[in-house]
């Protein structure tokens, strides 16, 4: 009898759960540890779906040193073989795709068809990087005719990889498939709302023949395990996707060892729609920019700037889209809206919309809890739409993180411009137009990572993925993750 009754779930999914707890995964097995239980729960349904073992600091030391000693051989190990651990590892990966999405679903209360896609677009990262392990290369550099002076790229050597709770299967993957594939170790520390999945994965890493020790996982709490192990000595490269506040506290601690960091960090994205827009498209694709995801999405698109011409008729779309969502129980294959990550966090999340209405915006669409009685054990939120908003309010400045859209119409190209890099993120932008030139203007003027033409929120393996000013330092997917996981040494040899 599993742990959760359901007759929805695989029988391997139900036998996954049914263990008595969940333990850390260290050096290729499950690690016996003091740590202190905590309890995973569905936060569509209140109930316990879990026993996480946390760990402690001296389970870091033996992580640390297990991923030391594998890292050892694996930089050592050529890239095609490294290649073929990566392509066993994704195929696993797809054997198991169903399971892991189940997984996903019951820890982050996300719809089962989302669920799907991420972990679709985590196998294809998978691939991907198996593919890139073996196009590691350097660069010769002509000097003169005294020396041959060429580059060599190496590894970095154990990777901390720091992921959150809103797409835990995706941002694990996007870190540990390239610096595997570069040569490097990688230690994970998921979210304590979200272990399960990179639990799993560390077994089918196991399953798949990789050498032990190359992936461990601790769950644990970011506080403490986290930032002792960011400031660990055997740790050479931290990778953190997360809010900026705790991306600025382990720059600082990592600082005090030169140590590199990468940081994925939030987001306000400006989707900004021009009269000449095809507005069919454009408004169906807004409330699908913030609502994806109930909205708990870094690149999420939770300002709508509309010219003000069509304003009315852009967010009237917008309004329709979000009353016509279906919310409700993430394992409907039906359901497009499902449950935020915690109650606490839906608590935060209205009071931002509360805060937003007192100061004068109309609450356009939801505004708060779903009223339905069968949803009142999870924490289901409406689709909410407030406007028009001013430049100066919270809604329009700060990252809410949930299903919460801000539209503000404005009268001319600069003030689009002005107003949408009216923010101290940069993560990403849209821009609806049928004019191409403005479009390209546009792509000139935001202060963006990433930039959408008559587009949102697409995403691959092949395409770089990252912020500008307090959205981040990194770039993410691509051939640039493979450069971020690997140095650069300079050799000049005497002709
Ligand atoms: P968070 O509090 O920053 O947590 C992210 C991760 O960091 C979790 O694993 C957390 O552990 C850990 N952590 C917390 N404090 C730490 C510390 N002092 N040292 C080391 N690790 C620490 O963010 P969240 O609330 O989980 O996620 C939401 C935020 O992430 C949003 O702001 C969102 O924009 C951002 N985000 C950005 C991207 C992107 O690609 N740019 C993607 C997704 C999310 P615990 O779980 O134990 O607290
Ligand atoms: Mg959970």
């Amino acid at each position: 009898m599993s742990a959760v009754a359901d007759s929805r779930l695989l029988d391997s999914t139900a036998a996954f759960l049914d263990r008595s707890v969940h333990q850390a995964w260290v050096g290729g097995g499950p690690l016996e540890s003091d740590g202190e239980l905590l309890d995973d729960i569905d936060p569509a349904t209140g109930r316990l779906i879990g026993r996480v073992v946390t760990s402690t600091t001296s389970d870091g030391d033996r992580a640390v040193a297990a991923a030391r000693a594998a890292f050892t051989r694996w930089a050592k190990t050529p890239p095609a073989e490294r290649s073929r651990n990566l392509v066993r590892l994704a195929e696993a990966v797809e054997a198991d795709r169903e399971l892991l999405a189940q997984l996903e679903t019951l820890d982050t209360g996300k719809p089962i068809r989302e669920a799907r896609g991420d972990i679709a677009r985590a196998l294809d990262g998978l691939f991907f990087y198996a593919g890139c392990a073996r196009q590691i290369r350097g660069e010769t550099i002509e000097i003169d005719d005294r020396f041959g002076v060429f580059t060599l790229r190496r590894p970095l050597g154990v990777v901390l990889a720091i992921v959150p709770w809103n797409v835990p299967f995706v941002l694990t993957i996007c870190k540990v498939g390239p610096a595997l594939a570069s040569g490097n170790a990688v230690i994970v520390k998921p979210a304590e709302a979200t272990p399960l999945t990179a639990l799993r994965l560390a077994e089918l890493c196991a399953a798949a023949g990789l050498p032990d020790g190359l992936l461990n996982v601790l769950p644990g709490s970011g506080k403490s395990l986290g930032s002792y192990l960011v400031a660990h000595p055997g740790i050479d490269k931290v990778t953190f996707t997360g809010s900026t506040a705790v991306g600025i506290e382990i720059s600082r601690i990592a600082a005090g060892r030169v140590k590199s960091v990468a940081l994925e960090l939030g987001g306000k994205s400006p989707n900004i729609v021009f009269a000449d827009a095809d507005l069919d498209a454009a408004g169906k694709a807004a409330a699908a920019a913030i609502f994806y995801g109930q909205g708990e999405i870094c690149s999420a698109g939770s300002r709508l700037l509309v010219e003000r011409s069509v304003f009315d008729e852009v967010v009237g779309r917008v309004v329709d889209h979000a009353a016509a969502l279906r919310l409700g129980d993430p394992f409907d294959d039906a359901t497009e809206l499902g449950s935020l990550i915690s109650n606490d966090h839906l608590e935060k999340v209205v009071g931002a919309v509360e805060r937003a209405a007192a100061d004068g915006a109309e609450v356009m669409a939801g505004g708060g809890r779903s009223a339905r009685p069968e949803l009142a054990a999870g924490a289901f939120m409406d689709a909410t739409v407030v406007g028009p908003t001013r430049a100066d309010m919270e809604v329009e400045r700060e990252e809410i993180f949930g299903p919460v859209l801000a539209a503000a119409p404005f009268d001319s190209e600069e003030e689009a411009i002005a107003r949408a890099n009216n923010s101290v993120y940069g993560l990403s932008a849209a821009v609806w137009t049928e004019d191409s030139r403005r479009g390209r203007r546009l792509v000139e003027a935001l202060e963006s990572g990433v930039v959408w033409v008559n587009g949102y929120n697409e995403f691959d393996a092949a395409a770089p993925f990252g912020g500008v000013k307090l959205s981040g330092n990194t770039r993410e997917w691509s051939h640039l993750a493979m450069d971020s996981f690997s140095q650069v040494k300079t050799v000049w040899e005497r002709r």
